[in-house]
């Protein structure tokens, strides 16, 4: 006798499988038996009980149960159509399938089988196309599963059709079902009125009644959140475990350095500012994403932050992502600082060795306030002597490991980070569950709204008279070519050929510049320099401009190949222009073949709403290509569905934290199964060996 399978097994060993199969399987992702019952259906197929042939009505989905009287094949390959003629007594019908030639070795005369269609009419009597079809075992009373049925459907391969999955399941599941153990606590499953977690697998495959697939899932989709947010809330308690020292941000403080702005805080960067100035006040290390729209004035709050930290005689240090963003919050933060007392030092990689070691030296002596800068900042040798506020812009562009590296420079400082991509809400619990949010909406005032177009191919020619319109009235304008930062190498030629094709065509006699992520910092900062100042008219760019670039004159932007970004990367590229006083256009230049990326693309030409946009790209294109990385450990969910499952998500947050406030380590007896499966789940992924 066979031994029985437990749960670890490799799949291969499940009856039905084998090496061969299993290499199938291992395409799905499916590695061991665990794996494969909790492969689920997508969705079910209906099977209505059987209908006599002679009571068909046309149009009607039905099924009928017969015998086959007959088996045709015509044509072979691509073109065969296979057919069969079933009766029942009361009737015959004619059934056909197309590009099914197996068929013919499978049916012949005699058999039993129940098939499922939409009944048409051909010639006399009832037929049916491409029906579904099972045929019923000689040893099996036809009549006995004739009720409604629902088949599953799974997500399936060329060579693994969702048919043979389904019997490998049904097969499987008598066996191991019993071994699958529940690891909710009764008090939240029943408040949550889920079923048992065998109870909702075997629904899940086989409902008995059509509500049963959506009370099965919910399950699943519960236990996969209340996991994640588990795990999420653990990592988060150990931050407040680290001691902090409290800044006091006094009415005074608050007053004199919102005196550094040229104007007075819109709504949105109050709320934010407020909400830091309380964190600012604990003795918990603060640990927040500053959420906000492209050009939302996040830069501001940031600052804001950092010299409430000075004013208490703490340093602060603003990160970014690349050189020319660093420098150019330099820029705008010397302007804002100008005749102030405090100290501001630029590092980067292009800092020569002399002024870096002097730099260094200062810094861990507290002779600097405020330190700016790209990775560079985060090499061991830079050390401060006391650091109060970190900020880091555009984090999703830094690794946790560097984030992490940047926590070590001030044992407990506090941690802002900046988003300019607007994270879904369901993402932000999840992905950045560990961080609060706060989110700035509305823009400052005066901003003009960018007009978005689709330009396909042939209104090209009229898209470039266009900018020459703008140039010619002393506008500016940037013409992005898609350079993706891991594959530069290539496309980057095109991005420089382009230029200069652009400068003899398109934009003969204007002053164009080139912009590329493989320039050394201090070209990078020459180009940028000139464009400003508007000695450049147009700049060249790949997506080094993605992020926070302020140049307040450019009003033009064309995107080449639009269709190869996500929405939120374009979203966040038009928000490069729309910074001056006049109105903007955004040109998304694209080939219309694919309907899919125009229908997408339309989704920019209406909104502006980086929430909405953001919202749609999780839709479209899922988290990972949201967040363009794929350093997050982001959730990988099997069954939950971040855009749909929104309340089981909140309720899910809400038991975990209920959960964690009784039993900080999951201690408790009661709970050893549920710290079981968050161990396996996320132990290792979210480093949580030790909470055990
Ligand atoms: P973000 O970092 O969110 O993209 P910034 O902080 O760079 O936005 O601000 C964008 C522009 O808006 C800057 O030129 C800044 O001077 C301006 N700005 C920011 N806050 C305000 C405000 N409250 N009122 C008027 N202009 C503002
Ligand atoms: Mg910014």
């Amino acid at each position: 006798m066979a031994q029985r399978l437990s749960l670890d097994a490799d799949v291969r060993f499940v009856p039905g499988v084998g090496p061969a199969r299993a290499d199938q399987f291992a395409a799905l992702g499916i590695h061991t038996v665990g794996d494969l019952i909790e492969h689920f259906p997508f969705r079910h197929e209906t099977i209505p009980k059987s209908v006599a042939i002679g009571e068909l009505a046309l149009d009607e989905t039905a099924t009928i149960l017969g015998e086959i009287q007959r088996v045709r094949s015509r044509g072979h390959a691509e073109r065969s159509v296979v057919s069969a003629t079933v009766v029942d007594g009361t009737g015959r019908c004619t059934c056909r399938w197309f590009h099914s030639q197996y068929l013919v070795d499978k049916f012949h005369v005699g058999l039993v089988v129940r098939l499922t269609g939409r009944i048409e009419l051909w010639r006399d009597h009832a037929a049916m196309t491409n029906p579904s079809w099972e045929i019923i075992d000689e040893n099996e009373d036809p009549l006995a599963n004739d009720v409604e049925r629902y088949v599953p459907v799974y997500p399936a391969t060329g060579p693994l059709p969702s048919k043979r999955i389904a019997s490998i399941i049904s097969g499987l599941l008598p066996e191991v079902a019993p071994q699958v153990a529940e690891f909710l606590p009764d008090d939240l499953r029943e408040k949550r009125n889920l079923p048992l977690r065998r109870t909702a697998l075997l629904r899940f495959h086989h409902p008995l009644q059509p509500e049963d697939v959506n009370v099965s899932r919910r399950r699943f989709v519960y236990e996969e959140f209340l996991l994640c947010l588990l795990a999420v809330q653990l990592s988060r308690c150990r931050r407040v475990e680290l001691d902090a020292k409290p800044i006091r941000v006094s009415e005074e403080i608050d007053r004199r350095i919102r005196r550094r702005f040229p104007f007075s805080l819109t709504d949105g960067q109050n709320r934010a500012a407020a909400e830091i100035r309380a964190d600012l006040a604990r003795t918990t290390p603060m640990n927040r994403m500053l959420m906000a729209d492209v050009g939302a004035g996040k830069t501001v709050v940031a600052l804001y932050t950092c010299l409430a930290a000075i004013a208490r005689q703490k340093q602060a240090v603003i990160l970014a992502p690349t050189e020319v963003l660093a420098s150019q919050h330099a820029g705008k933060v010397a302007k804002y600082l100008e005749d102030s007392r405090v100290r501001v030092e630029f590092l980067s990689g292009a800092t020569t060795k002399g002024k870096r070691s002097d730099l260094l030296k200062r810094l861990a002596c507290g002779e600097v306030d405020l330190l700016l800068g790209t990775h560079a900042v985060l090499e061991p040798d830079v050390r401060f002597r006391d650091l109060g506020v970190v900020v880091i812009d555009e984090q999703h562009k830094f690794g946790v490991t560097q984030r992490a590296a940047l926590r070590q420079k001030g044992s407990a400082a506090h941690v802002l980070v900046l988003s300019a991509t607007p994270i879904p809400r369901t993402l932000a619990m999840t992905v950045f569950g560990d961080l609060d949010v706060s989110t700035i909406d509305g823009a400052p005032p005066n901003r003009q709204p960018i007009v978005t177009r689709l330009v396909t191919p042939d209104l090209e020619g009229q898209a470039w008279r266009f900018v020459r319109q703008r140039l010619a009235a002393d506008e500016q304008a940037f013409i992005v070519y898609p350079l993706v930062e891991e594959s530069e190498a290539l496309p980057l030629k095109s991005a420089r050929t382009e230029v200069a094709r652009l400068s003899r065509e398109q934009l003969k006699g204007y002053a164009l510049g080139l912009l590329h992520g493989k320039m050394k910092p201090a070209e990078k900062q020459a180009v940028m320099a000139k464009f400003r100042s508007g000695e450049i008219q147009a700049l060249v760019s790949t997506t080094v401009i993605e992020v926070g670039v302020d140049v307040p004159g450019a009003t033009v932007m064309i995107v080449q190949h639009a269709d190869r970004y996500g929405l939120s990367q374009l979203h966040q590229l038009r928000g490069r222009i729309g910074r001056g006083s006049k109105k903007s256009y955004c040109l998304l230049f694209a080939d219309p073949s694919g309907e899919s990326a125009t229908e997408r693309l339309n989704i920019l030409c209406e909104t502006t709403d980086g929430f909405r946009i953001a919202e749609e790209d999780l839709r479209i294109r899922g988290p990972g290509e949201l967040l363009g990385t794929r350093q997050h450990g982001l959730p990988d969910f099997k069954v939950a569905n971040l855009v749909g499952d929104l309340d089981l998500l909140t309720q899910a947050r809400d038991d975990a934290q209920v959960v964690l406030r009784n039993d900080a380590d999951l201690r408790d007896a009661r709970h050893a199964p549920l710290r079981r499966a968050l161990m396996r789940r996320y132990g290792s992924a979210m480093g949580l060996a030790d909470v055990a």
